[in-house]
């Protein structure tokens, strides 16, 4: 009963985030913002069913897991923390916004190394691969992940319930957001301004330029928050900031969108 609620959840959210995206930016605002559009063409639809399939088998994985982590900590394991909501204060509500934060650093760290890890080529030709097959993915890509790699990605779950006091309120803000940024990262239409990569603090998170970049180029930009792994270690795209500059100050466009091709998007 548990692990249906939770992927019910889980599926609710991903086709909330994903289909809000893909109904505000490939359908209402589509003409809008055609000359936003990354790499100037879209992937051809059976690419997209097969992210959402994908997409959904990563779900029950996380659902499995989430079941497990649920009876790990009614047994005591974890490092859960009850909360008295006829004694909610501003502290509690504090941690658990700061709780979600910190989630997100650990995740940052976390998600950087498994994803270089899974470009190590064994890993990648059996495992990675199928996250690569879009080279320029919709927003039903964001739990595009081989079932291997849904576990691994779901590791820093366990990471976290065993290291950081939490309350399940503080895993839902982070899972959100994460959640978030991987619709929004696999989304190939930049939204931010040019500024955005000007500013000293702004910069460090990560546009969605950057994603797709991976996806195009695959060997560059591998962090999913953060431009801090990357910066630190040098795999942040030479053509990057250039890139991202290029695709924001392109004009309007006033004549027909780009048409949603069904033919193959791979550049
Ligand atoms: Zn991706
Ligand atoms: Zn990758």
């Amino acid at each position: 009963m548990v692990q249906l609620s939770l992927f019910f959840i889980d599926v609710l959210m991903y086709f909330v985030f994903a289909g809000a995206a893909y109904l505000i930016f490939y359908v209402i605002l589509k003409k809008a913002l055609s000359h936003r559009i990354i790499q100037k063409k879209f992937e051809k639809n059976d690419r997209i069913f097969d992210e959402i399939k994908f997409s959904i088998s990563t779900i029950i994985i996380f659902t499995l897991n989430f079941a497990i982590v649920w009876e790990l900590q009614k047994r005591g394991y974890t490092r859960h923390y009850d909360l008295d909501f006829s004694h909610f204060t501003w502290q509690n509500a504090g941690y658990l916004v700061l709780s979600a934060f910190i989630m997100m650093l650990m995740h940052d760290t976390y998600f950087y190394w498994a994803h270089r890890l899974m470009h190590h080529p064994t890993l990648y030709r059996h495992v990675h691969q199928v996250h690569h097959r879009s080279t320029n993915p919709s927003p039903w890509a964001a739990f595009y992940f081989h079932p291997l790699e849904a576990f691994a990605e779901f590791g820093i779950i366990y990471v976290i319930v065993f290291t950081l006091p939490y309350n399940e309120i503080g895993i839902l803000l982070f899972y959100a957001y994460q959640m978030f940024i991987n619709v929004m990262g696999h989304l190939s239409i930049e939204l931010f301004p040019t500024s955005y990569s000007k500013n000293g603090v702004l910069k460090i998170h990560n546009s969605i330029t950057h994603h797709n970049m991976h996806h195009k180029y695959f060997n560059y930009n591998y962090g999913l928050y953060l431009n801090v792994w990357d910066g630190i270690m040098g795999t942040v795209h030479p053509k990057y900031y250039e890139t991202f500059e290029e695709v924001t100050s392109r004009p309007p466009l006033d004549k027909e969108p780009i048409a949603f091709k069904a033919e193959s998007g791979i550049d």
